[in-house]
């Protein structure tokens, strides 16, 4: 469970908590909820409003709900429903007792309705769709009175009662809040509150052929769990007039409306709509690809909760739209395992070298530290013998003044172990390609240094041929090529921009045996390589399958610079 940190840096949310908490305007209670449409896996945007609204009520010991708004049977799954509850559970938070639905409120929700008729202040409207539209106007054109708005308070209340039950057809009639067809704000011009829908909800089944919207159901469902601060995203300032006019009307319990801005992410989308798109056109495996901004893909990826939740902390809430760089949980997730994942060394496109000096039959149990960051973590044996495998790219036969790593004639270190020096190449006959180092070592270097203090240029990771197990290592990376694919005023589709190279499989891999107790979910450091993760679906025990979930440094960054020159 999480628990209040210390001393969290002010924001402008924390800012008006703490105003309301001294003027004793909820009688000191805080209560916030996330209220996610079951229409889609969660991403990381929502991570952020989850972290905002579960986290303030940790810090000021209130309550947090979690509410699923199904108001809109045609788009949502069950499917969904279990999904987001997994994802808010594994990024720590706890919602308790207090598991809601839009959907239980159906019935209070339509005697709202009912009392708003009453009143004069909602109407059944008999225009299409279409003539909806046409009357509402525009940003610079005033709209137009439906011809039935002045239909009489008892016609309203029997033409209403007859949706509920079932008279009308799909689309023929909806209710209107009575506002004001004039108003600057195109929210505020008789928003539609019911339409009449046959279709199968996931908990009321066919009980009802009408269905509430949005803007209606949920500052209702705020009041109705007497929510004290309903957090949302930006896009919604300009239907907080609309949230404030129904429950003012209705003369009930008034949550505060606080808008603050989405995060967007760089090289990648965030609508469940265009992440849907990728999923069933075949872009990616699923929702919870690694490559996917969703909960369930970063955490596939091996992301740690702690890492998403304090990237959500570092980015911190405002109210101006910016794009956070990737960069930046990317930082998060190694921060965290660098000072956590185990050191392993593993081969990813392995080069045979024989070392020629050392006798067949002998292996010799290295010590290896797991990790220089925390001592407390202990060492482990590695196994050495006559015949290893290094990185291939560690090798160049024509190396340049700059290459510290192994070439003809050269001495490097083995991690842990010797240093070795290249005296042979062998290639295949026909190809010309590298196939095989021969090289000696220096007894006198056990343990990476050498008696008579001589350097050598570089450090290289290893593992003993006979020893290492293969591995399967799937490198992910980037899902778009381009900082920000949804370019606006543009016919280009997101799609073009996806990085053909996002995934790549290497299927001969070898770790180091101590990877052999490797299990589901396990987080490494691979010496040089960057962070993997044990796969939860496809690794096996002697044949584990590791997902990259980050590099050891900001590779992109660099790559930014070379374009730009
Ligand atoms: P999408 O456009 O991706 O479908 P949504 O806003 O429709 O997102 P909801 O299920 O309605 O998704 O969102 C649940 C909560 O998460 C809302 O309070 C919403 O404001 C918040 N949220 C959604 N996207 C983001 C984001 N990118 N950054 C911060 N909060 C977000
Ligand atoms: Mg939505």
């Amino acid at each position: 469970m999480i628990t209040k940190e210390p001393s969290l840096p002010p924001n402008f949310i924390r800012n008006i908590i703490e105003e309301d908490l001294k003027t004793n305007k909820y009688e000191g209670r805080v209560a916030t909820r996330f209220p996610p449409e079951p229409n889609g896996y969660l991403h990381i945007g929502h991570a952020k409003s989850i972290c905002l609204n579960f986290g303030l009520a940790v810090e000021y010991e209130g309550t947090c709900n979690l509410r699923f708004d199904d108001t809109n049977p045609s788009k949502e799954e069950s499917e969904y429903v279990q999904s987001i509850q997994n994802d808010v559970r594994w990024l720590g938070f706890d919602w308790k007792d207090r598991l809601f639905y839009a959907s239980d409120y159906f019935e209070q929700l339509y005697a709202y309705a009912v009392q708003l008729i009453q009143i004069d202040k909602a109407y059944v409207d008999d225009l299409s769709a279409e003539e909806i539209r046409e009357y509402r106007g525009t940003m610079t054109q005033q709209g137009k009175n439906s011809p039935y708005r002045t239909r009489s308070v008892d016609e309203n209340l029997d033409l209403f009662r007859r949706m509920r039950e079932g008279e009308f057809e799909n689309g023929s009639r909806v209710l209107r809040a009575k506002i004001d067809m004039a108003s600057p704000n195109l929210n505020m011009r008789d928003p539609v509150m019911y339409r009449i829908l046959r279709s199968i909800h996931h908990r009321t089944d066919d009980r009802w052929c009408i269905y509430p919207m949005y803007d209606f159901a949920h500052c209702i469902s705020d009041s109705i769990e007497g929510i004290t601060h309903s957090i949302c995203t930006l896009e919604f300032e300009d239907h907080r007039p609309l949230y404030d006019w129904f429950l003012d009307e209705l003369k009930v319990y008034h949550p505060q409306q606080i808008e603050f801005a989405r995060l967007n992410l760089s090289y990648t989308v965030m609508s469940k709509r265009k992440l849907r798109e990728l999923v069933e056109q075949g872009y990616v495996a699923g929702w919870d690809d690694p490559r996917m901004p969703t909960i369930s893909g970063i955490r596939k990826r091996g992301y740690t909760p702690e890492s998403v939740r304090n990237f959500c902390e570092r980015i911190g809430v405002a109210r101006r739209d910016s794009m956070v760089d990737m960069a930046l949980l990317e930082y998060c997730i190694r921060e965290d395992l660098n000072l956590r994942a185990p050191r392993v060394m593993a081969v990813l496109h392995p080069l045979k070298v024989v070392i020629e000096n050392y006798p067949e039959d002998r292996v010799e149990e290295l010590e290896a530290v797991n990790n220089p960051e925390d001592p407390g973590m202990g060492s482990r044996k590695v196994p050495f013998s006559r015949v290893i495998y290094i990185e291939r790219e560690d090798f160049r036969e024509d190396a340049p003044k700059k290459f510290y790593r192994l070439a003809p004639g050269c001495e490097v270190r083995l991690r842990y172990g010797y240093y070795i020096k290249c005296e042979k190449v062998v290639k295949d006959e026909q190809t010309g390609e590298v196939i095989e180092l021969r090289c000696s070592y220096d007894p006198e270097t056990r343990g990476g240094w050498a008696a008579d203090g001589r350097k050598v240029k570089g450090t290289l990771h290893w593992v003993s041929a006979a020893h290492s197990i293969p591995a399967q290592v799937r490198l992910y990376d980037r899902l778009f090529v381009k900082a920000n694919p949804v370019e606006e005023k543009s016919d280009v589709d997101f799609k073009s921009y996806i990085n053909p190279n996002s995934l790549e499989i290497l299927e001969s891999c070898r770790v180091e045996p101590s990877l052999n107790n490797a299990t589901s979910g396990n987080r490494y450091q691979f010496e040089r390589l960057g962070y993997f993760c044990v796969d939860s679906m496809d690794s096996r025990k002697g044949q584990p399958v590791f997902n990259r979930i980050v590099t050891l440094r900001d590779t992109w960054a660099k790559i930014e610079q070379k374009e730009k020159m």
